[in-house]
């Protein structure tokens, strides 16, 4: 096929109008043009009021190689690349040896998966639940309080995206399309289709809850497996190489090939591979608040007369201020239409993120603005991260009230400096409850500052981003893994052979996509390295 890119249409184009585009754009007749398949759809929104689609397509003619003869140096019409997932190893008969996956999030779920589809018979081990008990003890938690530290928005089948705006964009480089084959892998477990192709494509939660499931389904007809409340508390290891897990209720399991995908806020876990000698860093991440606003305010201002059009959606945004303290505050994990949820996985701590349903009809958008932090702002144990996370989450629960509810202030007090004691139009989202306060102690004042400088930045990008009734609520910790575990070029950990370190809480992903992706090089890696042993 002829992959044909920059066709750029109105918003409201007709069906035709595309027809036409591509027989100018290569020259040909409607006779000559036998397919037409839409790779790729984005759209260019800086004209609120006069907002393009872009296309990208792949394209069968009569006569293809003629075509890309006479277009030859045009960048916009080339051949269409090969992208189809091809697997680089497959089980040797007489297998000796069963790898095994720590996390079924969606890097160890690709992992698991990929794995399988290799023949591998891979077993899994999640120390959370399956997703529709992990379901109900999540929402059970919002609606009552009542925290399951095993079972909650980051632990349990699926992972920390399960309850989620399901987004799956990622800036990382792709050159082996192993995204298309993340994605395919979605769309046949019952994601919309057309997450192949548009440009900012999301899920939502509902749907992710039945895919994760239909995964799990067919890794487990693959001869893989999945232990579900089984958590890893305790690694293997015989002069520099993994040999087993032991597992929390004193089972031992042996592998010397174990993918460990176990996330961002598995501390304790992350405290275990540091006193077995498993080489790390502190790295850094950031910290900050949630802001809500009414999805109608960032409509209009992103859309204008075209806000509400179907095929645009509930507008998103994506903001980046550099201070002049030389920080940089940024809005991550953006939930057009969503509500902001509680995302805490230890007693006493108050966490937030987002999530939304595929439909992005709640009445707030919702997104973090946080501030990066470095390793030097808390010098020290590669775990000092962990640490100062922490601190920040106890101190929101107390300034919550200790029951879970999130310390909240209005955006016009929070840049005034005073205490907020009623709420205005923006109505908060966030379950169990919040409590409003003076947000000014719940970060370090090198935050607030930095925070308080990008607020108004950002109002000039989205007008009424400052309005003093958008609400903040604390605190956005978990945005990624305060440590990195290294390794090696051959995914292997740099000081323990046959751990491989992936996904997020690792270091090497941070997203769904990246974390899923990251699974599918770990999964390869661990099948070349069994062949090689089983000669
Ligand atoms: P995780 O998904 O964290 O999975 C790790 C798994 O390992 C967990 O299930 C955990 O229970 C298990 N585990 C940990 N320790 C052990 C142990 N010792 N033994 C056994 N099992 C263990 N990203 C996006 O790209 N788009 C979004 O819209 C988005 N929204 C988000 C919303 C929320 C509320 C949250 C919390 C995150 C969101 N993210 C989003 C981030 C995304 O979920 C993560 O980047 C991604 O899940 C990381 O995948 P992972 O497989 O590396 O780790």
């Amino acid at each position: 096929m002829i992959r044909v890119s920059n066709i750029k249409l109105p918003l409201d184009h007709k069906e035709q109008a595309l027809t036409d585009a591509i027989l100018t754009t290569l020259g040909i007749t409607a006779e000559q043009l036998t397919a037409v398949e839409i790779r790729r759809r984005g759209y260019d929104a800086r004209k609120k009021n006069t907002i393009f689609l872009i296309y990208t397509l792949d394209v069968d003619t009569t006569d293809n190689e003629a075509l890309l003869q006479k277009h030859v140096g045009n960048q916009s019409i080339r051949p269409t690349p090969d992208m189809e997932y091809k697997f680089v190893a497959q089980a040797p008969t007489g297998l000796q040896e069963r790898p095994l996956v720590i996390g079924f999030g969606p890097c160890g779920i690709l992992a698991g998966l990929v794995l399988a589809q290799m023949g591998y018979k891979p077993l899994i081990i999640e120390r959370g639940k399956e997703v529709r008990q992990r379901t109900k003890d999540t929402f059970g938690f919002w609606r009552q309080k009542k925290l399951n530290t095993e079972s909650n928005v980051q632990f349990g089948e699926g992972g920390a995206g399960t309850f989620s705006d399901g987004k799956l964009s990622t800036q990382i480089k792709d050159p082996n399309h192993y995204g298309r084959k993340v994605l395919t892998e979605f769309v046949e477990a019952g994601a919309p289709e057309e997450i192949m192709y548009v440009s900012k494509p999301h899920i939502g939660t509902f749907r992710l809850v039945s895919m994760v499931e239909k995964i799990r389904a067919k890794i487990i007809e693959l001869g893989g497996e999945i232990r579900f409340s089984a958590r890893v508390d305790d690694l293997l290891i015989e002069a520099g190489q993994v040999t087993g897990i032991t597992l929390s209720d004193g089972e031992t399991i042996k592998s010397r090939h174990i993918a460990l995908a176990i996330g961002h806020s598995a501390r304790d876990t992350f405290q275990m591979l540091y006193d077995k000698g498993v080489y790390m860093e502190a790295k850094p991440f950031s910290v900050g608040f949630r802001i809500e606003h009414e999805q109608s305010l960032i409509d209009d201002a992103r859309f204008g007369k075209n806000a509400g059009h179907p095929i645009l959606g509930a507008a998103d945004y994506k903001l980046v201020h550099h201070c002049k303290s030389g920080r940089s505050v940024y809005s991550f994990c953006m939930c057009p239409g969503g509500t902001v949820v509680a995302a805490s996985s230890e007693e006493g701590r108050v966490v937030t993120n987002g999530m939304s349903q595929y439909s992005r009809q709640e009445r707030n958008a919702n997104s973090a603005i946080v501030v990066g932090i470095d390793p030097s702002d808390y010098p020290g144990h590669p775990l000092a991260g962990v640490e100062f996370q922490r601190q920040l989450e106890s101190n929101a629960y107390l300034m919550g009230g200790e029951n879970y509810d999130a310390p909240a202030q209005k955006v016009g007090d929070f840049l005034k400096g005073a205490a907020s004691e009623e709420l205005g139009s923006v109505q908060p989202s966030f379950k169990p409850g919040i409590k409003l306060t003076d947000l000014s102690k719940a970060l370090p004042d090198f935050c607030i500052e930095a925070i308080r400088e990008a607020i108004p930045e950002f109002n000039k990008k989205i007008k009424g981003f400052a309005k003093n009734d958008a609400l903040l609520t604390g605190v956005e910790t978990r945005t990624s893994s305060p440590v990195s575990i290294k390794r090696g070029y051959d995914m292997q950990s740099i000081n323990t052979r046959g751990l491989y370190p992936a996904g997020e809480g690792a270091g090497y992903a941070g997203g769904i996509m990246s974390a899923a992706i990251d699974g599918i090089k770990i999964a390869e890696a661990i099948a070349m390295s069994i062949n090689e042993q089983q000669g």
